[in-house]
């Protein structure tokens, strides 16, 4: 029994011994980030080993759906010895910025002169302001509300919206959440401004689907637009999570008509427009709403209008699984084009074609007789509703418009008062926005890796 106890004893100090007499790893201490939102994340550590520590490399990033692995590193300067103290800032402005809420994570490895590498644990933080007392509240599984400014029943009143935008996507349009979104509310579109670091060509919403992330400005007084732009926003999220993939791309008039399909309804102006463009067999061609919208506020409102009648005529004639199947077969990197016969058995000209006739409109190519008949419009899909004319009023928030390429999205710029315009708005700009930052993060990391990678290695 003793010689138990005895071997007993020996063997939990050999334990305790055991790590002092292995070769030892480096100790890392004081491992943290050091957030100066919106400009830069510094990472800095401490590191003790036996013997010198030769190099440190710091791996960092964001989290986000990417197109292979990509993993970027920095080598920190410091002075060899046995403890080093090393620090790396992650400069915002050089890399393009990160939407608020972004979840960042990093690592350190540590040589030392005899060549044993040690990796730390990989940590994460929040990129966020701490500006805002930001408050959170979780509404289902796939929502995450995050807002600083306004009562509960503001937040909830956001949340509910939110929550059913992501019903009626699921039920109607065969859009389903996979993750949970995490939903910034800014108090106001000044507020938001400040927390991105480009002076952007929209004011009111974006939309980040690589990351799950939605960020408004919606004050108190906007609630109205607020509820649609979330759902707006939300939508592209989804769209862009059921497409992801490297090769895919999703025309802008059906991510822009799902957004805009997922708020309800057209608001009275646009409704108004479509009719009358309608009438006047001045719609767009339905191919020419693939790439950026027109920047001609009229054009661009009546892009976002047509790409949701188009939307809805696609959804609610052939259903909402065809819906998934036509997305699936984009995100798989089918054009359009191929998309829609394996789907539906007609082209991009065979929907407008059906399209047109289910609203009403002249076929497209215009017959040689004038087109001005005051036949009077019919929508089968929408309801239309009488109200304010097209007069333009006063809205909270004015987005200019800008374009991108096909993946990226346009937004246009607000019509005012009804919800729709600065949603539309949003919509376009989130979308275009979405793709390009995503672009540019990746560019921009790969680069900076070639450039520390040149200038350490
Ligand atoms: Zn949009």
């Amino acid at each position: 029994m003793r010689k138990i106890i005895m071997a007993l004893i020996l063997s939990l100090s050999l334990l305790t011994v055991m790590p002092g007499l292995a070769s030892p790893v480096a100790n890392i201490t004081n491992n943290e980030i050091i957030i100066e939102f919106p400009e830069t994340a510094t990472f800095r550590a401490t590191f003790t080993d036996n013997v010198n520590i030769t190099l440190v490399v710091l791996e960092y990033g964001n989290e986000q759906q990417t197109c292979g692995e990509v993993i970027a590193k920095a080598f920190p300067q410091f002075t060899p010895g046995k403890t080093v103290k090393a620090e790396w800032t992650w400069e915002m402005r050089q890399s393009g910025s990160l939407p608020p809420g972004a979840r960042l994570w990093w690592r350190w490895h540590v040589i030392d002169a005899n060549g044993k590498e040690t990796v730390s644990e990989t940590k994460t933080a929040t990129w966020l302001d701490d500006v805002h007392a930001w408050k959170t509240m979780n509404n289902g599984d796939f929502l995450r509300l995050h807002w600083y400014e306004g009562d509960q029943i503001f937040a909830i009143d956001l949340a509910k919206a939110a929550y059913n935008g992501l019903q009626f996507n699921e039920t109607q349009s065969g859009l389903k959440a996979d993750a949970p979104i995490d939903v910034y509310v800014y108090a106001s579109t000044d507020d938001l401004k400040d927390a991105i670091l480009y002076e952007p060509s929209w004011t009111g919403g974006q939309a980040f689907p690589d990351q799950d992330i939605v960020i408004l400005g919606i004050s108190e007084s906007d609630l109205d637009w607020g509820r649609d732009a979330m759902v707006h926003e939300l939508t592209h999220v989804l769209v862009g999570h059921l497409t992801f993939s490297c090769i895919g791309d999703v025309p802008t008039w059906l991510n822009e008509g799902l957004a805009v399909y997922s708020e309800g309804k057209l608001d009275t102006p646009s409704q108004r427009q479509l009719e009358d463009a309608t009438r006047d067999d001045t719609l767009l061609s339905v191919r020419s709403l693939s790439g950026s919208f027109s920047e001609v506020s009229d054009k661009a409102y009546l892009s976002y209008s047509q790409s949701y009648s188009i939307t809805k005529f696609l959804i609610e004639t052939y259903g909402q699984d065809r819906m998934t199947a036509l997305l699936l077969a984009l995100r798989d990197g089918t054009t359009i084009d191929d998309a829609l016969v394996q789907t539906y058995g007609f082209n991009i000209e065979g929907l407008e074609a059906a399209w047109r006739q289910a609203i009403g409109a002249q076929p497209r190519p215009v017959p040689a007789q004038p087109t001005a008949q005051a036949t009077p419009t019919y929508v089968p899909t929408i309801i239309p509703v009488s109200g304010a004319p097209l007069a333009q009023q006063s809205t909270p928030t004015v987005i200019p418009t800008s374009s991108f390429d096909s993946t990226a999205g346009t937004e246009m710029p607000a019509r005012t008062g009804p919800p729709l315009g600065l949603s539309l708005v949003l919509l376009g700009i989130c979308c275009v926005m979405l793709s390009l930052i995503g672009v540019l993060i990746l560019g921009v990391i790969v680069s900076r890796q070639n450039r520390t990678d040149g200038k350490n290695g």
